[in-house]
């Protein structure tokens, strides 16, 4: 599909005759005034390209191309004008950003052409749009798990922090890390690892709140930061993560694999809380559970004294 055209003039004539020429190889719309147009951008909206008469009753060509600029920029823009003056030609080009100018009468084939490599810069400029995005999405995500990578992890929690500092709410943060992990991959294959990788990072996001940050921050390790929370409440959210985690059973070719994971939890308030010592708070909690026979969550001892203080 090349996408829709709306076809802007006054001019009926004019309208009928783009309609018979064009609409076999285009989806064509027409109207015959800009407010006709913004209504149609409304509700048929968006168009791949806009081909506007200059003067037209109520709003000129080159006002409802500028609006086209803010409301809908990805439409490219052609103007098409009886009266091709040199201000006319410079106003349309400054404030509506055309693509093309084109001169009344216009014969079909020049037209047609326009249209098709105003589609086709159209098409290019998705295209360009899907990519800026897909590369921000994997600077972002951790692309085994789906969750945030360990550098936007940090960001977004650095952000969080600052927030705390301010509001003097109190911060959570939860280190986690998967037990024994080493000998699921010995014992399924690497295969097998990843997709108990996926299953925890699928039930730690199941039991957080929209606000809380997940990250992925090393090979079987997840970060966890839980704004406004304190260290008993954090401590909760990591019991059910622990829970759910060692009630799942993954079906292997080689047999069922379960597996358990210790957390750690810290948390803080006030002027002085860092990511940072959060962290390293909680990742020291986390190798206490781990000496305290894993699949268990252990709280950080200067977050307990700070929640007695508070
Ligand atoms: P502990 O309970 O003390 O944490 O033991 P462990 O075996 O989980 O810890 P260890 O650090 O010895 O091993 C972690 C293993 O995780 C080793 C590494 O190959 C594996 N690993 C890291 N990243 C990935 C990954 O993306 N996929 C898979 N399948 N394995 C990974
Ligand atoms: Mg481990
Ligand atoms: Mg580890």
């Amino acid at each position: 599909m090349t996408g829709k055209i709306l076809i802007v003039d006054d001019d009926l004539n004019i309208l009928y005759a783009f309609r018979r020429q064009m609409r076999s190889r285009f989806s064509v719309q027409t109207v015959r005034n800009a407010n006709e147009a913004l209504e149609a951008l409304e509700r048929d909206g968006p168009f791949a390209v806009i081909v506007a008469d200059m003067r037209m009753p109520g709003m000129s060509g080159v006002q409802l191309l500028s609006e086209f600029v803010r409301r809908a920029p990805d439409t490219v823009r052609i103007m098409f004008t009886g009266h091709p003056d040199k201000e006319t030609a410079a106003d349309a080009v400054n404030e509506g950003n055309v693509f093309r100018f084109l001169a009344k009468p216009c014969p079909p084939d020049v037209l047609g052409k326009a249209i098709e490599e105003a589609v086709e810069e159209h098409r290019r400029i998705v295209a360009e749009k899907e990519h800026v995005s897909e590369l921000r999405e994997s600077a972002f995500t951790d692309e085994l798990t789906g969750v945030g990578n360990r550098r936007h992890f940090l960001e977004l929690a650095r952000h969080e922090a600052r927030r705390a500092r301010r509001s003097g709410e109190p911060l959570s943060a939860a280190m986690l890390d998967a037990d024994n992990f080493k000998k699921v991959n010995d014992n399924f294959g690497h295969q097998v690892g990843d997709e108990v990788l996926r299953m925890v990072a699928r039930i730690c996001s199941e039991n957080l709140r929209e606000a809380d940050i997940l990250g992925r921050y090393g090979g079987e390790e997840f970060a966890i930061l839980l704004p406004e929370t304190d260290v008993m409440a954090a401590k909760d959210v990591a019991e059910r993560i622990r829970k759910a985690v060692a009630a799942e059973v993954i079906e292997a070719e080689d047999g069922l694999v379960r597996i358990t994971v210790s957390i750690g939890v810290a948390a803080g308030t006030g002027k002085d809380v860092e990511v940072e010592t959060l962290l390293e708070r909680a990742d020291a909690a986390l190798y206490a559970a781990k000496r305290n026979g894993r699949d268990r969550v252990e709280m950080d001892r200067d977050s307990l004294l700070d929640k007695r203080r508070v």
